[in-house]
């Protein structure tokens, strides 16, 4: 584990998170010494019979991090940067968002390193059947219950669902949430963890007293997360002068029009080309002037080198591990309201909860009773973590961290240690 530790910024950057966290709760030191590593990390090879004729095998991964609460959640991302220390970092936080949401469920994250863009259906179905025969026999309703991230989505969700299926001898929609509605899903999964972002800039605008009507944002990413976050905030009178994806970005101060390059991208695979505003890098994105800034694709895109040119007001991290430790002391500095990963993004776990527990009971929910859970729970976390921050005169990812651990540390007490 010491070598995945030096090996993965992100995940020393979640140790050091916890650590920062744990000091400051005075954890014991066999809880911390535990929960900085995790319980479980697989890896295993996924030979792959690519379009060409020759087999690609490919590294996937599943880490397990801590299921005292509940079955390890946690999606899975394919990314050519994915690796075992980003996917550890990764089921760090689902733990501490899991707990902080209040979900009986632990913290998992699994990878494959693919470029997906670069791969036929055929060949990522294929991929993805080989990853889910590989770790079946340790994921499931009870057990863990993976979800799209980054690069995987609802197809990808029934091909796992199919396959696991195939090898239990009967269909298990609770095997893995993010399905569509037809397949066990749940309405408004798909658009959970946009909306989520959203109803959080709303609650951090009443606070700092800002008028959302008058307010412009910038989204980076314009995936999953981006997009449903640029149309939820359009609906709120939000100007969308900025929006990025991997090819780079678009500006136009006077606002773009969401719908059109929503239709763009359903059209073309990226936002390259697209006809509105100007085109800009990724980089530039993140400084232009705007109030609030969503960033939803990438780790560790606010870093000490750029913190300083920030200038938005509201920072609302869709992406999970957007944001230095470096990078945090300079916001501080600058008083840019944060609403941490494991809180801003958590609407997706959530809803994917709502999801697993209507698979367990065949009882299906109206959008108008996910959409008021949803509300309730992100609200209430919101509120409990904008009091601790206040109370501890912390910043609010402290102090979202600082709940989080401190719900599982405090099961680990009840529970103690086997055997
Ligand atoms: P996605 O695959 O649907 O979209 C990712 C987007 O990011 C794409 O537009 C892609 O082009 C863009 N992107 C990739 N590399 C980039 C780069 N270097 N610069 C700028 N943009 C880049 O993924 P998603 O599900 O929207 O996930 C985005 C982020 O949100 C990830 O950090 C993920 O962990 C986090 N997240 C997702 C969910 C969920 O429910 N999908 C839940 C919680 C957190």
């Amino acid at each position: 584990m010491a070598s995945l530790e030096s090996d993965s910024p992100a995940y020393t950057m979640a140790v050091r998170q916890f650590e920062i966290a744990a000091k400051r709760l005075d954890l014991d030191r066999d809880v911390i010494a535990r929960l900085r590593k995790p319980d479980r990390a697989y890896i295993v090879s996924v030979p792959t019979r690519l379009d060409d004729g020759t087999v690609h095998v490919f590294t996937g991964y599943r880490v397990q991090h801590n299921d005292i609460l509940g079955p390890f959640k946690g999606g899975i991302r394919y990314h050519p940067d994915v690796n075992l220390g980003e996917v550890s970092a990764l089921a760090m936080w689902m733990t501490w968002k899991c707990s902080l949401a209040g979900l009986p469920f632990g913290g998992a994250k699994g990878g494959v390193a693919c470029d997906p863009t670069r791969l036929s259906r055929q060949e990522l179905q294929a991929m993805t059947r080989r990853y889910t025969a590989e770790i079946r026999n340790i994921i499931g309703p009870e057990v863990d219950v993976p979800a799209p991230d980054m690069g995987t989505n609802e197809q990808v969700m029934v091909w796992i669902l199919d396959t696991y299926s195939q090898h239990r001898g009967h269909v298990v929609p609770g095997v893995v949430t993010g399905k569509p509605v037809e397949m066990g899903g749940t309405v408004g999964r798909r658009e959970a963890t946009g909306r989520g972002v959203v109803y959080l800039v709303a609650e951090a605008a009443e606070h700092l007293k800002l008028d959302l009507s008058r307010c412009t944002a910038t989204v980076q990413g314009f995936g999953n997360v981006g997009s449903v976050s640029a149309v939820e905030l359009a609906k709120l009178g939000i100007k969308i002068i900025g929006v990025s994806d991997r090819t780079g970005g678009f500006y136009d101060p006077k606002g773009l029009p969401v719908d059109g390059l929503l239709q763009y991208v359903s059209q073309n695979p990226e936002l390259a080309g697209c006809p509105y505003g100007e085109p800009i890098s990724n980089a530039e994105l993140l400084e232009l002037p705007c109030d609030i800034l969503v960033p939803a694709a990438l780790g560790m895109q606010i870093t000490g080198e750029n913190a300083g040119r920030l200038k938005c007001r509201i920072l609302a991290e869709g992406a999970n591990g957007p944001t230095t430790l470096e990078a945090d002391e300079i916001l501080r500095q600058k008083q840019v309201f944060v609403i941490p990963d494991i809180l801003a993004n958590a609407g997706g776990v959530i809803v994917s909860y709502f999801e697993w527990v209507q698979d367990l009971q065949n009882l299906f929910w109206s959008e108008t009773e996910v959409i008021r859970g949803l509300k309730r729970i992100l609200t209430k976390a919101f509120h409990e973590v904008l009091d601790l921050s206040q109370k501890e005169k912390t910043d609010m990812r402290l102090a979202a961290l600082m709940i989080g651990i401190r719900r599982v540390a405090s099961a680990m007490h009840w529970r103690g240690l086997y055997p």
